[in-house]
């Protein structure tokens, strides 16, 4: 079985006020996606990726639907057993959601402190991730210092601190400039390669997804309108 089973998925919020139509966020969605893939969505903004991706991560309830994570069904489920599956997925987000007041060890070690890793333990993975991502010399820098896309490597450390099987990349490079787009996609590359993280990257960038990922889903108000590998999807007309 796919380590993520997307099946017949909607997502619809009520109208804003009376008389107002409700939103189709996600419509009918059915997406697979295996182990050790790197998966790109795609679509203008709006379409929709955000909210499949805050379903993934049972963040937010889908109206109908199944949605299988590493064979566990999510929809309905308890908010204890949803605590579980969330410490499986890591995130890393556009304007990469750091505590920018503490240090670089302080916002990798806040995730592991919430799951309840004992003081060593926790020290020995930080340095492991800081090492890996580039950044030991700026264990006890503060965040705010840092420029963009040291942000988002401190992101993806802590993302990966509670080791996760999978990291949702929500418009993770589209505040950088396009020479540290390069340094963290490759950064991502071997977080799949050598760790086995499998990694939905989810962006408006063409580029991004045409340079990382194994295959490629477009939506377009709601739905998967497209799938296919990165040459295919973005050679058609
Ligand atoms: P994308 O990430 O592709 O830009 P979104 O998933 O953010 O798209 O949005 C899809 C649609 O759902 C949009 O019409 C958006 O306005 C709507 N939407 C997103 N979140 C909410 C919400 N919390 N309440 C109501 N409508 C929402
Ligand atoms: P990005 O383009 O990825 O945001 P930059 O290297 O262009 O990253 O840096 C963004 C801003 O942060 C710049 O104004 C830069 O001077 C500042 N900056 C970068 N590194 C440091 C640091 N170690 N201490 C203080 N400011 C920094």
């Amino acid at each position: 079985m796919a380590l993520i089973e997307i099946r017949d998925v909607t997502k619809t919020y009520p109208p804003a006020r009376r008389g107002a139509e409700p939103v189709h966020a996600v419509r009918e969605v059915d997406l697979s996606v295996e182990a050790g893939e790197i998966v790109g969505i795609v679509g203008y903004s709006g379409a929709g990726k955000s909210t499949l991706v805050r379903l993934v991560n049972a963040l937010e309830p889908a109206t109908s639907g199944s949605i299988r994570v590493d064979g566990t069904e999510i929809v309905g489920l308890s908010e204890r057993r949803l605590q579980q599956v969330r410490r499986g997925i890591g995130m890393i987000f556009q304007q990469f959601n750091l505590f920018t007041s503490r240090t670089v060890y302080g916002n990798v070690e806040y995730p592991l402190v919430v799951a309840g890793v004992p003081r060593e333990e926790r020290h020995q993975r930080i340095v492991e991730l800081l090492t890996f991502v580039g950044l030991a010399d700026k264990a006890h820098t503060h965040v705010e210092q840092l420029s963009g896309g040291q942000k988002q490597r401190v992101g993806i450390a802590r993302a990966l601190a509670t080791r996760p099987a999978i990291l949702l990349a929500d418009e993770a490079t589209s505040a950088l400039d396009p020479e540290t787009t390069v340094d963290v996609l490759n950064l991502l590359r071997r977080v799949n390669a050598d760790l086995g993280v499998t990694i939905l990257v989810i962006t408006h960038e063409m580029d991004v997804v045409r340079s990382i990922a194994d295959r490629v889903v477009v939506m377009e108000a709601g739905r998967v309108v497209e799938q296919g590998d990165a040459f295919g999807v973005f050679s058609r007309p």
